[in-house]
């Protein structure tokens, strides 16, 4: 597992939350995206080495709105660089941890992504991610 990639943080407006990150960071969002598998549209900061992605749900449905409407907005999740994302699983498998997903599947920014469960990773929803060459 390389760097911290990003933090994914939870808003329920990106309307109101990228002007606010942009002054908070003093650094314009480079890119807003949908992930409609994921029910989300992400927006992505770059500060330094890492990135900041919020994520506001798409539908009272997804993910983000269920998590939103359980813990408030806020830190979502932390997303670790792989070089090969396969052997990452395949080793953290092995190691105990729950995978959410078998395969790895298409995420935001151009990456292929596998998420942990937090059940096993004391509470923290963990992304593995690999940029897509
Ligand atoms: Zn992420």
């Amino acid at each position: 597992m390389l760097k911290i990639e990003h933090i994914g943080i939870a808003v329920k407006n990106l309307e109101t939350a990228i002007p606010l990150y942009e002054k908070l960071l003093n650094s314009p969002c480079y890119k807003k995206e949908v992930v409609a598998s994921e029910n989300v549209t992400t927006a992505f900061f770059v500060q330094g080495p890492n990135k900041i992605e919020l994520l506001e749900s798409t539908n009272p449905e997804g993910v983000i709105a269920r998590f939103i409407e359980k813990k408030g907005e806020g830190i979502h999740h932390i997303a670790f660089e792989t070089t090969d994302i396969r052997a990452e699983m395949t080793r953290l498998k092995k190691e105990g941890f729950i995978l959410l997903n078998e395969e790895p599947k298409m995420g935001a920014d151009n990456k292929l992504v596998c998420f942990l469960h937090p059940k096993g990773t004391m509470g923290t929803l963990i992304e593995l991610c690999q940029e897509i060459g």
